[in-house]
């Protein structure tokens, strides 16, 4: 039966680095009988230009009756100065919120290709292959209240409210341990237990859950020496668990040991597996419209959507060498360009992926 993906290009770069992973997918219709169906939908500033809202409630209806969501970045300066209820994050937001994706799935995989691409020593980065797993539907960024208020001394203050509920805790801790499951068989919570008791609390959830997967090793880190290890010691790591906003920060740090930020894919996933993807990184004002910006993290995305979501690992692995591939051949684009290496531009890499499948 035919699966409809929702393609959302946002903001920026999210144009150019989508029409690279269409085409890949396209390639995929056309020579492998992926049975797809895309339509394209505006989400973010894109969005908020033409219906005054960042997410119109049509393109929210279209994602619910989607079988997966693509979805390139959105943000941008334009757009920084509008009223917080209706910047572009709030679009990607309610995407997540209102279809219940509440894990985050980020691999931080090293291509060998790419070893000397990280500012981290290759030793110390070579054959890295981490899963950040980050809450993504609750905790600080969605806790009630939150504003700014004006005290009784005249003085501003802000506010936010860190919450998790029992529930929520362990629904990404089984996410999390059944990742573990089919990889290293290893698990890493971060917290601050020792400072909120929010995380207090998610650490004894873990250790409860632990005794139904005894074959995992689960250990615990506090969230402030887990970022030092990342970049200390980062092949400790197999999966990591953590809370929204920690593994907002952390995902983008481990981003950095792979060598680019344009190289790290993302899945959203809910309680059946329907999903988003979509790349770790924004919308990158800085090089929008000038074909450079890397597309291989959307095209990874698109691969996780055909493995978590579309049922296709085949097609998943197939696009994956096919990178492996375009890597040998010494392409590059800018942010990870090397001596020796060809550079390239966003869609000289998405045209080299597709001649490499
Ligand atoms: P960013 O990820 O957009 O950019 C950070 C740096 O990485 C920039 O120098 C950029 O040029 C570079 N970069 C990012 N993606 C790249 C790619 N594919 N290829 C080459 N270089 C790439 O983060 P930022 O600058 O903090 O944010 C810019 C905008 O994006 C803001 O409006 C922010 O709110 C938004 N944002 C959106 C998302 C999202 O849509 N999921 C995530 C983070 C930030």
């Amino acid at each position: 039966m035919t699966k409809n993906v929702l393609i959302l290009p946002g903001d920026g770069i999210g144009p150019e680095i989508t029409a690279e992973a269409v085409k890949v997918l396209n390639k995929l219709v056309e020579t492998d009988g992926l049975d797809i169906a895309m339509e394209e939908d505006l989400v973010g500033g894109a969005a908020y230009d033409v219906h005054g809202v960042p997410l119109a409630d049509e393109t929210m209806q279209k994602a619910h009756d989607a079988d997966a969501v693509l979805l390139g970045a959105v943000g941008g300066y334009k757009w920084e100065s509008l009223d917080i209820s209706v910047r572009p994050e709030k679009g990607l937001l309610r995407l997540r919120k209102e279809m219940e994706l509440f894990a985050n799935l980020r691999p931080a995989m090293l291509f060998p290709q790419l070893a000397s691409a990280s500012t981290l020593k290759p030793e110390i980065v070579a054959g890295l292959d981490i899963l950040i797993v980050r809450e993504l539907t609750g905790g600080i960024y969605f806790g009630q209240p939150r504003g700014i208020r004006t005290l009784e001394n005249g003085e501003r203050q802000g506010y936010n409210t860190y919450v998790y509920s029992e529930s929520e805790v362990k629904r990404i801790a089984h996410v999390a341990f059944q990742a573990a499951m089919k990889r290293g068989k290893k698990l890493t919570s971060v917290d601050k237990a020792n400072v909120l008791e929010v995380t207090e609390m998610w650490r004894e959830i873990i250790d409860e859950i632990a005794p139904e997967y005894p074959e995992v090793e689960v250990n615990h880190m506090y969230v402030d020496n887990a970022a030092m290890q990342l970049v200390l010691n980062p092949k400790q790591f197999d999966v990591m668990v953590t809370g929204n906003m920690f593994g907002d920060i952390l995902s983008d740090e481990a981003s950095m040991l792979t060598g680019s930020i344009g190289m790290l894919a993302s899945a959203s996933l809910d309680k059946n597996n329907k999903g988003m993807y979509e790349p770790s990184h924004g919308s990158a004002p800085d090089i929008a419209g000038q074909n450079k910006a890397n597309p291989l993290a959307t095209i990874m995305s698109a691969a996780m959507m055909l493995r978590y979501t579309l049922g296709r690992e085949d097609l998943a692995v197939k696009i994956e060498d096919a990178i492996s591939k375009v890597l040998d051949q010494g392409l590059r684009t800018g942010d990870i360009m090397e001596d020796g290496m060809t550079q390239v531009t966003c869609s000289e890499m998405g045209d080299a992926v597709v001649a490499a499948l």
